[in-house]
């Protein structure tokens, strides 16, 4: 297969010597040297970051305080018509901000085409529409006084961001957070930080204020916690690990400000007996190579009803041993490789783990033979069964692997599926839309999927309960609310 042609602009954006970080609309050098960024497609280094300390994020939040009076002084429509034009940047460079992706990340270039970044701009507009029609005042109808509720934004937001999927999930932070007023400091995470680092460059372009958005990166503890504890922080947001998020949860709690919570996931696939058994099999396959199964809210324990078990099976087999592995920047490409050599490790410890404590193979993990990938992180999509106690079924691996499960009594597998601690996601798969949608509310998580698995849309709330999260999720009206504080002003009569 043949890569696809790197354009100039990404070609000279990877070849700078350091890319460094945009702090104050000025890209700055760090304090704590550089990061190597790893392609994980060939083993090789991709780029080299500025790596920022505590005394960075020091000046990345005086930057964003120092801009919130401006910024949060715009009417909505002013704010709005400086994001629809970040918007259209992100649009216009779309391959661009694809092929960083694909490279960092390993996902195939089709996916960082057509959800990525896309998503990502449709994220940013929606936001801003939403900010335009928003309330602001809301009179109190109350006896005997005269009452308004006051809607303000906070001031300096913190995000701290994951690997799997930097660009939109950027977006989802701060374009409600920018829409509502809100200044943003954003440290990306350090496995993958092009293409929120190419952010910079569209917000300088189109305008945005310095300071209103400024974005680094660095290692979790020497930066992402300095931005938690930072006291200029007024809100924060933290999307990775249960174990990390657990951490910020706690810092924030000292602090007392309000925290989002958007972490792991062992989400379930009950699949009923009277399944559309081709479409089961058609998109769970597609559940766990999609982003080769680094996706929090994927399904990776499949509940399979005993009288399809066989079917599915063989069915699934065909459709993962069939699956394109290769570089995502090639195009066709079905599914890329591990995010990083750490990655990899973990998803082959888990198996073999998973073995030891008695789990069948359904379908093999292999090592699978890429073009030019001796070196990348390369692992076949694979399947285990055996009993739930399994490290494999109970613990989030974040891979190619899913845990099958044969059961014969619906409701006693919604109950063992509710067994988890984590709430992300799940999905019903039957053809009785009725049962399925009865199903779908027994099952405990922030997100029941009919007939689908990762179903994503802007006005459709996404968010995690117990372990999977707190404080609100994103991608609806409610997330806009959530920056945005509330003042009663009132006048007794
Ligand atoms: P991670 O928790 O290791 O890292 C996430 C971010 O936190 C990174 O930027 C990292 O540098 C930073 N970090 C690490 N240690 C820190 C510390 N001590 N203090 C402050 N910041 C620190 O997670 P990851 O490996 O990047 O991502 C995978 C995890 O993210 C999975 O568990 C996945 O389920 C979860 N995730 C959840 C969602 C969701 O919407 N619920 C979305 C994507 C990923």
């Amino acid at each position: 297969m043949t890569p696809v042609e790197l354009l100039p602009q990404t070609k000279t954006f990877l070849e700078q010597p350091v890319i460094r970080a945009f702090i104050n609309g000025t890209w700055s050098d760090t304090a704590s040297g550089t990061l190597d960024v790893t392609d994980p497609a060939t083993g090789n280094t991709l780029a080299t970051v500025s790596a920022a300390n505590a005394s960075d994020v020091d000046k990345a939040v005086e930057a964003a305080h120092a801009a919130f009076p401006h910024w949060s002084s715009l009417s909505p429509g002013q704010r709005a018509v400086l994001l629809q034009r970040l918007a259209d940047a992100i649009e216009a460079n779309q391959e661009v901000l694809a092929q960083l992706e694909t490279l960092d990340v390993g996902k195939p270039i089709d996916n960082a085409r057509g959800f990525d970044i896309p998503f990502g701009a449709e994220c940013v507009r929606y936001f801003a529409d939403l900010s335009t029609q928003a309330s602001y005042d809301v009179p109190l109808a109350i006896k005997n006084i005269e009452a308004r509720v006051h809607r303000v934004p906070y001031g300096v937001c913190g995000f701290i961001f994951p690997w799997n999927f930097p660009f939109t999930i950027c977006c989802w932070g701060i374009g409600p957070a920018l829409a509502a007023g809100n200044t943003v400091v954003i440290k990306a995470s350090e496995v993958t930080p092009l293409s929120t680092l190419y952010l910079g460059h569209l917000a300088e372009q189109v305008g945005i204020p310095a300071g209103v958005i400024n974005i680094y990166t660095g290692t979790g503890p020497e930066s992402g916690q300095p931005l938690a504890e930072h006291p200029l922080v007024r809100r924060m947001s933290f999307t990775g690990s249960s174990a990390v998020g657990k951490l910020i949860g706690r810092i924030c709690g000292e602090r007392v400000i309000p925290c989002k919570l958007e972490l792991g996931g062992k989400g379930a696939a009950l699949v009923l007996e009277d399944a559309d058994v081709s479409a089961a099999a058609e998109g769970l396959a597609g559940a766990i190579t999609l982003n080769t199964g680094q996706v929090c809210c994927t399904a990776t324990r499949w509940y399979l009803h005993e009288n399809i078990f066989d079917t599915f099976v063989d069915k699934v087999r065909g459709i993962l041993e069939a699956t394109s592995i290769g570089s995502g920047i090639c195009e066709g490409v079905q599914m890329g490789p591990l995010v990083s050599k750490v990655q990899k490790t973990r998803v082959e410890e888990y198996y073999h783990k998973g073995i030891a404590e008695g789990a069948t193979p359904v379908v093999e993990l292999k090592r699978p033979e890429v073009q030019g990938g001796a070196n990348g992180f390369f692992l076949s999509p694979h399947l285990l069964t055996g009993d739930e106690s399994n490290i494999c079924c109970r613990e989030e691996i974040f891979g190619p692997t899913a845990f099958l499960v044969k059961y014969k009594d619906e409701a006693d597998a919604i109950e063992r599926i509710n067994r988890v601690r984590y709430g992300l996601a799940n999905s019903i798969w039957s053809l009785d839309l009725a049962r399925a949608s009865k199903a779908a509310e027994s099952v405990v998580a922030g997100n029941s999927w009919i007939n689908a698995h990762n179903v994503f849309a802007y006005g459709l709330p996404y968010g995690g309960i117990n372990l999977s999260g707190v404080g609100g999720g994103v991608n609806s009206p409610e997330t806009f609310n959530d920056y945005l504080r509330n003042q009663t002003i009132a006048r007794p009569l």
